[in-house]
């Protein structure tokens, strides 16, 4: 009977064995990648307590953390790591898909377009902001914001939402690159209702002339209807996608050492990310990557209350800190993102994930 037992439990073993196996031999077709800018665990322990113990990140089963330093800074920019997520380098802060010396590396999202994929981003700040341009842009300087625009031509990207219109259309040398856009073949909106009524096709979704406004302020669902229509565009490609999706504001709530934007900015993204899991659930050949650039406040919860979702938080610093970041991942690939490691091995991981290595 032990034996029978014994034998039982082997056979049990090995098949949930050849079961991971093939788990893990599959790989994803797209990729949906998730910037929280600043949301180091603490923010988003604040929305978890803030949706009274729900958040849907949790629904992610392999979790890692992740270094940011840049080349040249204990603490990282959002350029410095923005890139290094986007390329795999290391650069300095301030710099955008370019190394130490100026020279440019490939991001994964045009690594993706140059095999065939649909490619999208997806930002609550002005599309040219550091953390988006990391991935289409090449510029020593992130705060060249025209020049950034200009990037976004040299690429076939197909979608790409968030504010900074007047990098495009208002411009010290007088280019209006809306026309470009327009020859290029794509639907310019300007606000999200027509954004909506569109369901193919290539996207420049340039909702604000400077920033989205902070969610308190009249912003409304913009990150989760934008990231839908991403999501519904770029999946008609046979051949998969990238997709990043950034929360731009939370950091901007961390250097004000609001908590109460903090928390709006965070549980915002966390209801998207719960609409970009579903899909991904359905889709099954999607891995989805959520985390951060670096942390920003060094927040921290002084108290709190699951039942009245009350948080009680407080502040060591103005800016970024240097803390590693959490990473959530779901999905085929999702178990490459286990342990601790650097930011620029986000890129290795996407890049194997997507076998392009
Ligand atoms: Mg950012
Ligand atoms: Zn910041």
């Amino acid at each position: 009977m032990k034996k029978l037992i014994y034998l039982l439990i082997l056979a049990f073993s090995l098949s949930s064995c050849v079961q991971q196996a093939d788990y893990q031999q599959k790989k994803p077709k797209n990729i949906i990648l998730m910037i929280g800018d600043g949301m180091g665990l603490t923010h988003v322990h604040a929305a978890l307590t803030a949706k009274k113990n729900n958040l849907n990140i949790a629904r992610c089963r392999y979790i890692g953390l992740v270094k940011t330093h840049s080349s040249d800074n204990y603490i990282t920019d959002s350029g410095a790591s923005g890139t290094a997520i986007a390329t795999g380098v290391k650069t300095k802060n301030g710099a955008i898909g370019v190394d130490t010396s100026g020279v440019a590396h490939q991001s994964i999202l045009e690594i993706a377009e140059e095999h065939g994929k649909a490619t999208g981003l997806v930002a609550t700040a002005f599309i040219t902001h550091a953390t988006p341009a990391a991935f289409i842009a090449h510029n020593p300087d992130r705060h060249d914001y025209e020049n950034i625009a200009l990037d976004f031509l040299k690429t076939d990207i197909d979608v790409f939402i968030g504010g900074g219109k007047n990098h495009f259309m208002v411009r010290s040398d007088s280019l209006n690159l809306i026309d470009s856009l327009s020859i290029r073949n794509y639907q310019i909106v300007y606000d999200l209702i027509s954004l909506e009524n569109i369901n193919s096709g290539k996207i420049a979704g340039l909702l604000y002339e400077e920033h989205p406004p902070p969610l308190s302020q009249g912003r409304a669902d913009m990150l989760e209807k934008a990231s839908l229509k991403a999501i519904e565009i770029l999946n008609h490609d046979e051949d998969g996608f990238f997709l990043m999706i950034e929360g731009s504001q939370i950091d901007w709530a961390g250097h004000d050492n609001d908590t109460d934007y903090l928390i709006e900015e965070t549980v915002e993204f966390d209801n998207t990310v719960g609409k970009v899991l579903d899909f991904a659930e359905k889709n099954g050949e999607t891995l989805v990557i959520i985390t951060a650039d670096h942390e920003t406040g060094g927040f921290s919860i002084i108290d709190g209350n699951y039942e009245t979702g009350e948080v009680i938080g407080g502040f060591s610093s103005p800016n970024h800190t240097g803390i590693m970041v959490p990473l959530y991942a779901y999905g085929p690939g999702a178990e490459e993102f286990i342990g601790i490691y650097e930011n620029t091995e986000i890129f290795d991981k996407m890049l194997k994930a997507f076998k392009f290595k």
